[in-house]
């Protein structure tokens, strides 16, 4: 199965836990298999960390939390820094490792692998820029002195779909703010975290200050390591219900919180939307990463007068889609990321099939080895269907017609997540009336991609809780400390 080169890549990759700055297998000696999504192959073998584990890095992060909050912020800020240049200077062999482990094409593996070392760029510049504040009472006399100060040790949890970017967004705040960390990836892709592990080794984060455990047991691992409160804060990516779970684990020491959830983002093309722009931004929006990522458009809203003509164009590029192995030239989508996540494509396309939704490109999925769905469009879909409300997580875009704002609007909104919609008009006052009236954190006007580590990314309702990236990103990992100055006239 394997060329040379992948052989190689992924020889170079730890397969132990990253604990107190050493490689080390997990307590019970257990191991648990890494899988190539398009053939279904076993790739690595890497430990799997028991509940002893999580504790353990959690002691490490724990002790080493007093001596890293105590480094020079410019010292913080150019470790950050040799790490962005360091999987820059990497990027194709961290592209392959990912393509491989996750099935994403191997453009769009380098893409994430440039995107995840922007985070880490991003941040060595915001390590030297904490600041406080300084300020005189209204009534005159005492002063307020308000310092920033790194929240303590924190837990990371993330999700399969972006398997870098994911933890260097947790990652790059939190050493830039002096916190310590314990994250844990996902057990379908860890390879790339355990590769980035060695980049921060090899960049000069102390012993302690980044600790890596696989776990296939996430809430027997991870639970613990929760309750325990030595943690001061825990960020999370991943779905809602696990979300939740998580959230009510913090409350018992009150852990501070960030959550980045499930989406259900709607695309709204209007009768006054360029309709190729439209079109170009509804590819990026749904097949970027397969479909498989919580900001990508799940339902099209397209107004009466250009539907026709919007779905005809979109099936036409989707139809053109190349699918097959991320590795192999050309291909532009690659398959799912394992059975469970294919088999919630084929039942919400059946779904919506079933409530009168016609299929006017792809819906069937191929009969050979690895989790592979084609590029389908539907048109016609009710708005009871599934899939207007359920996150597909899938190469599946759904379209259906509104005749008025209003409608439009109260479609948009007619569901519990709010991280992302997307908005298609060249009407100034509309965009603007439509993008405050839009319930999510994030609206991306007449473009695909949202996206970017110097903005604030994140959702409201139970699409979450904080923000990462932007200037305010770092602030998640910063508590204020108000001095009270007396004694002054
Ligand atoms: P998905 O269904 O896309 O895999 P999940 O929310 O289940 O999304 O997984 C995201 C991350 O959360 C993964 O790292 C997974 O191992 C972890 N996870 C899942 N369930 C739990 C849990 N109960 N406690 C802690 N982590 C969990």
């Amino acid at each position: 199965m394997n060329s040379d080169l992948e052989r190689k890549v992924l020889d170079a990759v730890p397969t132990g836990l990253l604990i107190g700055g050493e490689w080390r297998q997990a307590a019970s000696g257990a191991t648990t298999k890494v899988e190539d999504p398009s053939t279904g192959e076993v790739l690595a073998e890497v430990a799997d960390a028991a509940p002893e584990d999580g504790i353990a890095a959690l002691t490490a992060a724990h002790e080493a939390q007093a001596a890293w909050a105590a480094v020079a912020p410019r010292e913080r800020s150019d470790i950050l820094r040799r790490a962005y240049e360091a999987m820059i200077a990497r990027q194709d062999d961290l592209a392959l490792l990912m393509t491989l482990e996750m099935g994403k094409p191997l453009a769009e593996s380098r893409g994430e692998v440039a995107y995840a070392a922007e985070f880490f760029r991003w941040f060595s510049e915001e390590a030297v820029r904490i600041d406080g504040g300084f300020a005189t009472a209204p009534a005159g006399g005492s002063r307020f002195l308000v310092m920033k100060q790194p929240v303590g040790p924190c837990v990371f949890i993330t999700p399969w779909n972006f398997p870098l970017a994911m933890g260097t967004r947790k990652i790059g705040p939190a050493l830039a703010a002096g916190c310590t960390v314990v994250i844990k990836p996902a057990p379908q892709t860890p390879l790339s975290m355990l590769a980035l592990g060695e980049i921060l080794q090899e960049a000069g984060v102390p012993a302690g200050v980044l600790n890596i455990i696989n776990a296939t047991d996430a809430q027997g691992v991870m639970e613990p390591v929760i309750r325990d409160g030595r943690a001061r804060k825990l960020s999370f990516t991943g779905s809602t219900g696990v979300g939740k779970i998580l959230l009510e684990q913090c409350a018992e020491k009150v852990l501070r919180t960030s959550l980045e959830l499930g989406g259900n983002a709607s695309f709204l093309v209007f009768d006054d939307a360029d309709l190729d722009k439209a079109v170009e931004g509804a590819m990026l929006a749904k097949m970027r990463n397969m479909g498989e990522a919580c900001t990508a458009a799940n339902r099209f809203y397209v107004h009466r007068s250009v539907a026709e003509a919007f779905a005809a164009k979109l099936g036409e590029r989707m139809g053109a889609l190349k699918v097959g192995r991320g590795t192999e030239d050309g291909v532009q989508v690659g398959p799912l990321v394992d059975a469970k996540g294919l088999g919630k494509v084929v039942d919400l396309v059946g779904d919506a099939v079933a409530h009168g939704a016609r299929v006017t490109v792809g819906g069937e999925k191929g009969s050979g080895p690895g989790y592979f769905y084609p590029p389908t469009v539907l048109v016609d879909v009710p708005q009871n269907s599934r899939l207007n409300h359920e996150e597909v997580f899938g190469p599946v875009a759904p379209i259906s017609v509104f005749d008025t704002e209003d409608e439009a609007l109260a479609a948009a909104n007619a569901t519990e997540f709010g991280l992302v919609n997307y908005v298609f008009t060249e009407n100034l006052n509309r965009a603007l009336r439509v993008a405050e009236k839009l319930e999510s954190g994030m609206v991306g006007l007449n473009t695909g991609l949202v996206s970017n580590p110097a903005a604030p990314f994140g959702g409201i309702k139970e699409s979450g809780l904080g923000r990462e990236g932007g200037t305010v990103g770092i602030e998640e990992f910063l508590e204020l400390k108000y001095v009270a100055i007396g004694g002054l006239s």
